[in-house]
């Protein structure tokens, strides 16, 4: 039974609750005085395997930091002219002027960002970057991390570097609420990480369903299997949902950090300089081309990626058949609270939870092809071949989804990790690696290569020092290997 091996294997490496024995980060000898000490890095790892509940971090200071060292400085200009009584105390007044415009504007830029929040589904066409071709600011973007793409790994890495006091401008193609048959469940393990990151609540208010195991079918016999989950929390199991809902929430809560900019727009490349990747270019949403630059960049522009090309050994995208997707209204699943998965002829079928009223479906075909909906090739194969596998309780739902008319499509991709070290970049999510979706495991795999990454960069605080930073980079892709592996 590969499919069920597969499955339980995603979900009990998940669960490893064992401290992770702490990885040589890099074998070559480096200066970089944080990478040196080891017994930190430790320290963090292992808190990092523990199941934890605590928020944690603030913000960063650093606009105000600026603006009182730069008021530290207009004081000590004062100090020198200290004889001088008149001097002294114009100084004193233009300091006054100067501090009640510094708080004046920084009181417009809260409200800015305050407004910027609530205004999150329509803040759209923000443009920010410099244009093609124009000085680069030396060190001096402004920004420590471009995230490109929003989706699952994007909004969360977003979410998770903005609050370790990190500048990040994330630059997504399309922040309306995503649509998509893709992303739908996610496995225990996944919550975990969700938990570590201090997303829990994302999965709260969009009606996603717990989900406690799966059960499985074959030829009139059937067989429920629990999560693992005795030794956990009461709340941790895995969860269903719409995949845009989560991704929403997601983006919302990342846009709620004032150092965290999302802004709608298409990156076209990667800007590279001997070869360090210097930042990206792109096209706003009113077509304009503008480049944005950062010390790091980091690709999460999903399992389409076209930017992936430069940053991993080119592989073949292994597509060895397709999904396609209903939604069943009006039915109880056999076994509520569980996936459910047909091991059916040619392939299986999937049904799980995605809201308190409907159920997704998922049919594998084999193939790259799939008969076209367009001539209804498609319902008659969903009709005749389908439908007499599908449990007798979920069978007239399922036709009533095939008349209904709503059918997509999606390919099913893997692709292993091969990553092309690069300074300056990193892949992650589904532009960096994939496996079938019948493994529910993507969004898991994601959410733990950001704790990881998040834990390594800590106690990085400088992005700009590019030798250090391409030493941690390199470290990422060996320490991922123990947490996904
Ligand atoms: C049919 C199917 C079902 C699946 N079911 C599950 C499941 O149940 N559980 C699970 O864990 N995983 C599942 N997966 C895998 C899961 O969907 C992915 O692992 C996950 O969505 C990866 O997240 P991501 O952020 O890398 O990509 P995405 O979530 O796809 O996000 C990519 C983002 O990048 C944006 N983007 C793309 N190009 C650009 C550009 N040039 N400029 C700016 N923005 C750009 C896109 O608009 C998008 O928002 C499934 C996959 C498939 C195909």
């Amino acid at each position: 039974m590969p499919l069920l091996s597969l499955t339980l294997t995603t979900i009990n490496l998940q669960y490893k609750a064992a401290p992770v024995p702490f990885p040589t980060i890099s074998s070559k000898p480096t200066t970089c005085q944080s990478l040196s000490s080891k017994p930190r890095l430790r320290k963090l790892f292992k808190t990092t395997s523990s199941f934890r509940f605590s928020k944690t971090q603030g913000l960063s200071a650093s606009l105000l930091a600026n603006s009182a060292s730069g008021f530290h400085r207009f004081k000590e200009m004062v100090m020198v002219f200290d004889s001088y009584i008149v001097g002294t105390f114009l100084v004193s007044l233009l300091g006054f002027v100067f501090l009640f415009i510094l708080r004046h504007n920084n009181n417009s830029r809260k409200k800015k960002i305050e407004k910027g929040s609530r205004d999150f589904k329509i803040q759209t066409d923000a443009v920010s970057g410099t244009e093609i071709g124009e000085c680069l600011p030396e060190n001096g973007s402004g920004t420590d991390v471009i995230i490109v793409g929003a989706g699952v790994a994007g909004a969360a890495l977003a979410y998770t570097l903005g609050k370790d006091g990190r500048r990040v401008h994330v630059i997504e193609r399309d922040l309306t609420e995503p649509d998509r048959i893709v992303g739908e469940l996610l496995q225990p393990g996944g919550y975990l990480k969700l938990v570590e990151l201090g997303l829990e609540d994302c999965v709260e208010e969009i009606d996603a369903q717990r989900v406690l195991g799966y059960a499985l079918f074959k030829d009139e016999r059937n067989t429920k299997l629990s999560y693992p989950l005795e030794k956990f929390h009461a709340d941790v199991a895995g969860r269903s949902f719409h995949n845009g809902r989560f991704i929403q929430r997601m983006r919302e809560k990342a846009s709620t950090l004032p150092n965290v900019r999302l802004e709608q727009g298409t990156v076209t490349s990667l800007l590279e300089e001997n070869g360090t990747i210097r930042g990206v270019q792109y096209k706003t949403k009113d077509g304009q081309e503008l480049g944005a630059y950062a010390p790091l960049t980091i690709v999460c522009d999903g399992c389409f990626s076209n930017l992936r090309r430069s940053l991993c050994n080119p592989k073949v995208v292994d597509v060895p058949s397709c999904f396609v997707g209903l939604v069943l209204e009006n039915c109880e699943l056999p076994f509520s609270n569980h996936g459910h998965v047909i091991l059916g002829d040619p392939s299986p079928i999937l049904f799980y939870p995605i809201s308190s009223t409907e159920v997704r479906c998922l049919v594998d075909v084999p193939g790259q092809k799939v008969p076209s909906i367009a001539n209804g090739e498609m319902a008659n194969y969903l009709k005749t071949m389908v439908a007499p596998q599908v449990p007798p309780e979920l069978r007239d739902a399922f036709i009533a989804a095939v008349n209904k008319g709503n059918i997509r499509t999606m390919p099913n991709r893997s692709m292993p990790a091969d990553p092309h070290p690069t300074p300056g970049a990193l892949l992650m999510g589904d532009a960096f690696n994939m496996r079938h979706p019948l493994t529910g495991g993507g969004m898991t795999v994601a959410l733990s290569d950001i704790v990881v990454l998040r834990d390594l960069l800590r106690p990085l605080h400088d992005l700009h020092d590019a030798a250090c930073l391409t030493k941690y980079l390199e470290s990422f892709y060996t320490l991922r290997k123990d947490e996904i592996s």
